[in-house]
């Protein structure tokens, strides 16, 4: 028997008892005639002491050779201990130790395994086994397996039942590249990894299984932006005979579930915006709604004066920032960088300050009188010692700069609190997008997606106007999941990828297997898919998926432990039937 016990384990009630532990040396302090050495395993760390009177001159002499992260078991008796720690769980015991065994040595570690490490991000990559030693690497996957423990047992009782989809299939339209598998006993053809098991679950609800769910790996080959990986886990889910309005109800059950379980957060409806209001009241289809700072609309108020910026402008919104009457000029100018940077992109900004006696000072005070700015105020809500920045130009990337600059705004001030939880549904989303450099359409959502009733028609004459039963759960700022309701009828179906370039011919090579599924009778149908990194990551009150992932992918897709991806030998290249020709 390894052990006994855990090293989190014992407390004063022990005391006098025989035990055995088992884990890593977590530390060592010699005083010459004692030794104490933290013993650290999962559960917890426990004081170990060697005491040449109490024990023997051997023993500690046996304890002075070992080293951090050996891995040893000891046997030994519960004592008090004289002076406690009330930091640690164990801190008022410790184990007297009569006999110590070798389990394993160690190297040194390359960083301390501590919370407050040495080590660097690429460091921690590289022994991300170590890194799984501290406690909060650790602690972050546990988290994890409780949350996804919790959405099983949800889904489950509410009869949905876990479905596993293939992983080597063909193209999943998610909008993303496929990472593609070549396939050794089909010369010249590929495997694509799922960008989401999408196509699967739709066939599933047309094999009547009716409510499915699975939490799955899914494979996105695009270019990475900070906190992204090219593999990450959805929470994917189906259900058959319902609308729109019965899968939100189902899932603002299991995130109100998922509040109440993991947080102990009561959360009760969940307010409900269309894209079109997400866009004008806050320039995002995914907002932050903890705070307020809503856009205010300038146009009526602020143009037809000699201001020509603003008078040609398709757009002139802005915001208030509460107590921003503080920012010295330079913190404003600042600012004004901050929003012309090229990640940001605003040609400048107008500011008015809102002082304290009720007048305003603002940056084109040249064209506009106290009245007028009072009206600014008004429309943007600003009260005494309020700053108002406004920004102009074309409607949607004048949104998208102020938001950007509501966001930074709002993390500066403090207002994204972690431990606060503003979820909302954004719906109604436009059925397709415009792609500005090729000039086409494409499904905003998946081509799978069904167009609002009625709007068919629409499609042909202002594709851009049509909307869909698509929704977005977002949480804090962050889209935590999406879906739709589905095309089952054949036909929508084939006008849909008609609109979306396909020929028929392109359409039945790809997306046959579903074309035909649907002749047989599929149901009506729809889903949601949740991303489940970025939902543990928010609900453990952090912003960054890679540390709820127990082996992540750095920034340029790599995982540097294993060293992947990495080349494969002549002999596997060639049965594989391909050719690698890489000339620099
Ligand atoms: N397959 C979609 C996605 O991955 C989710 C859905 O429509 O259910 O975003």
């Amino acid at each position: 028997m390894y052990r006994s016990h855990t090293c989190g384990e014992l407390r004063e009630s022990d005391v006098n008892k025989k035990v055995i532990l088992s884990g890593w040396v977590h530390k060592i302090r010699d005083k010459g005639f004692v030794a104490w050495v933290d013993l650290r395993d999962r559960y917890g760390i426990t004081q170990l002491v060697f005491d040449e009177d109490r024990t023997s001159t051997k023993l500690l002499e046996q304890a002075r050779t070992l080293g951090r992260e050996f891995v040893v078991q000891v046997k030994g008796e519960v004592i008090e201990r004289a002076s406690k720690n009330p930091n640690i769980p164990t801190g008022n015991i410790e184990v007297l130790v009569e006999e110590l065994t070798l389990l394993n040595s160690s190297k040194t570690p390359p960083f301390t395994i501590e919370n407050e490490t040495d080590g660097g991000e690429d460091l921690r990559m590289k022994y991300r086994y170590l890194d799984i030693r501290r406690n909060l690497v650790k602690d972050n996957l546990i988290f994890r397996s409780k949350v996804a423990m919790a959405v099983r047992k949800y889904l489950s009782e509410q009869g949905f039942i876990e479905v596993e989809t293939p992983y080597l299939i063909k193209s999943t339209p998610e909008g993303a590249r496929d990472f593609v598998v070549p396939s050794r006993m089909n010369e010249g053809q590929f495997y694509a990894l799922p960008q989401s098991p999408q196509t699967f679950k739709q066939l599933l609800m047309v094999g009547g299984l009716d409510k499915y769910f699975q939490i799955v790996k899914c494979f996105r080959d695009e270019d990475l932006r900070a906190d992204r990986q090219p593999e990450f886990t959805q929470i994917d889910c189906e259900m058959a005979f319902v609308e729109q309005e019965d899968i939100l109800n189902a899932f603002e059950g299991l995130t109100t579930f998922l509040l109440k379980e993991i947080k102990g957060v009561e959360i009760d409806k969940f307010p409900r915006m269309t894209f079109d209001d997400a866009m004008k009241r806050y320039g995002n289809d995914k907002p932050d709604i903890r705070f307020g700072m809503e856009f205010g609309e300038l146009n009526e108020v602020a143009q037809h004066k000699d201001f020509n910026v603003f008078n040609s402008a398709e757009l002139v919104v802005g915001i208030a920032i509460p107590g921003g009457n503080s920012y010295t000029r330079k913190e404003i100018d600042k600012l004004t960088d901050w929003v012309k940077r090229p990640q940001i992109g605003a040609k400048g900004m107008v500011y008015v300050r809102c002082n304290e006696d009720g007048t305003f000072k603002s940056s084109v005070d040249k064209f506009y009188d106290q009245e007028d700015l009072a009206k600014w105020a008004n429309v943007t809500g600003a009260t005494a010692g309020d700053l108002i920045c406004v920004l102009s130009g074309e409607a949607h990337k004048t949104r998208t700069q102020l938001s950007a600059l509501r966001m930074e705004l709002a993390e500066r001030l403090g207002l994204r609190k972690p431990d606060e939880f503003a979820p909302l549904w954004v719906i109604d989303f436009p059925l397709l997008e415009l792609d500005e450099e090729t000039g086409n359409y494409h499904a905003m959502h998946h081509p799978f997606t069904s167009p609002k009733p009625g709007q068919l028609e629409l499609l042909e004459t202002d594709p851009g106007a049509v909307r869909a039963n698509a929704y977005d759960l977002v949480l804090n700022g962050n889209e935590i999941g999406g879906g739709s309701i589905r095309i089952h009828d054949k036909e929508v179906q084939s006008v849909m990828f008609k609109h979306l370039g396909f020929t028929p011919e392109e359409a039945k090579a790809q997306f046959g297997f579903l074309i035909d599924a649907f002749q047989y009778g599929a149901p009506p149908h729809g889903g949601i898919a949740f991303g489940l990194d970025r939902l543990v990551a928010i609900l453990g009150g952090q912003e960054t998926i890679r540390d709820f992932i127990a082996f992540p992918k750095n920034n340029s897709g790599r995982d540097v432990m294993i060293d992947a991806p990495a080349p494969i030998d002549e002999a596997q290249l060639k049965e594989l039937n391909l050719k690698v020709d890489i000339r620099s």
